[in-house]
């Protein structure tokens, strides 16, 4: 494998990747991205229908997408951009299901996700106050306030200020107009239920995608577009990082095992800087597979917490759409 020295190396070039990546770069710091996927191009990955459609139906009868065809987003994205549970199975005990959503490309799930960006609230924070389950975080809302700021800032983010404890607002460029249907909808919501009603908050419509440019709401189309930009930055795909070693006089992880998938060979990457941004489950077998009792140059989790209260991504939604001539009353 031909690459260029490197200070730090980055494990994903999804959204936590990329942003990652731009922020050791614009320090001047030269960064090794590692991806497990393969580069898509901009077409390939674009919702074709009816193709996406006979491409979904197929992937829920073969049971490729077996489980990710529950998500609602399945529906609406190409199907290519989700991973292949054949080849890359999970489990979980029956009583207690759980949907993975995987996207194993250049740019990840930011090719997939909805583009809705709430923050999470500073109750979240602190969750057994209120129901007595799970730790605290080690880190409060405050802390975090000043970092959503920055990326809502560097992805011009519109939304209107709702002025909902549990929903905080962010700091927007704008807002974008409701439509008279949304309009209309939005008060009977309030009137019948009570209910809050926000427009959600996010990116500008796919003016992108028209242009066939990746969207902005990708890592390919904004952060790590401008990290490579810097020229501080390098990307490998298919290439699967397995675990890190750590340096036993530093106790600082210096070492990377990486598959190269196209081949199956191993190779072994040496790096005093690692950040592991390959999902939160994924990171985590990067993690579980490099303890200590696998390896005597494992890391060791002294806090007894790894694996455990974690969460992926959920979400729980109903599409429906009114047709332009129908008028809600
Ligand atoms: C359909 C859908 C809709 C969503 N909508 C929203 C939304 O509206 N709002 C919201 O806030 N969130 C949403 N999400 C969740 C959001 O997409 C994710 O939380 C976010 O993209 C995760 O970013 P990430 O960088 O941590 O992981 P990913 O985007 O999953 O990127 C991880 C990358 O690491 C690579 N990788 C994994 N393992 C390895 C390894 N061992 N070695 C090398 N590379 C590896 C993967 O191939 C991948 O490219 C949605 C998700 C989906 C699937």
């Amino acid at each position: 494998m031909d690459i260029s020295p490197y200070d730090a190396i980055v494990v994903g070039s999804g959204a936590t990747g990329g942003i990652a990546a731009l922020t050791l770069a614009e320090q001047g710091i030269k960064v090794l991205v590692i991806e497990a996927g393969p580069q898509v191009k901009r077409h390939e990955a674009s919702n074709h229908e009816p193709k996406s459609t006979l491409k979904r139906l197929s992937g829920v009868l073969t049971k490729k997408h077996a489980y990710q065809c529950q998500h609602p987003g399945y529906w609406k994205n190409n199907p290519d951009l989700y991973s292949n549970e054949l080849k890359h199975p999970y489990d979980f005990p029956k009583k207690k299901p759980f949907l993975w959503t995987q996207g194993k490309q250049y740019g990840g799930r930011s090719l997939t996700w909805g583009g809705i960006t709430l923050r999470l609230s500073s109750e979240d924070f602190h969750p057994a106050k209120k129901d007595g389950f799970g730790p605290n975080w080690p880190i409060s809302y405050d802390e975090l306030s000043p970092h959503y700021d920055f990326i809502e800032n560097f992805c011009g983010i519109y939304g209107r200020k709702d002025d909902i404890k549990e929903v905080p607002d962010g700091k927007y460029i704008g807002e974008i107009p409701l439509t008279e249907n949304e309009t209309v909808f939005g008060s009977k919501v309030k009137s019948k239920l009570d209910y809050p009603f926000i427009q959600s908050r996010g990116f500008d419509r796919n003016s992108s995608v028209k242009e066939k440019k990746w969207p902005k709401s990708s890592s390919l189309g904004s952060s790590l577009k401008k990290s490579l930009d810097t020229g501080n930055v390098q990307i490998i795909s298919n290439y699967l990082v397995e675990s890190f070693e750590i340096n036993k006089a530093t106790e600082l992880a210096s070492k990377l095992t990486i598959v190269n998938l196209e081949n199956g060979q191993k190779e072994e990457l040496n790096c005093d800087l690692i950040l592991l941004c390959a999902s939160t489950i994924s990171t985590l077998r990067i993690l579980l597979n490099s303890e200590y009792k696998s390896n005597s140059s494992g890391f060791k989790d002294n806090s007894g917490k790894l694996g455990k209260y974690l969460m992926d991504h959920i979400s729980i939604c109903r599409f429906f759409s009114v047709s332009k001539n129908k008028k809600l009353r």
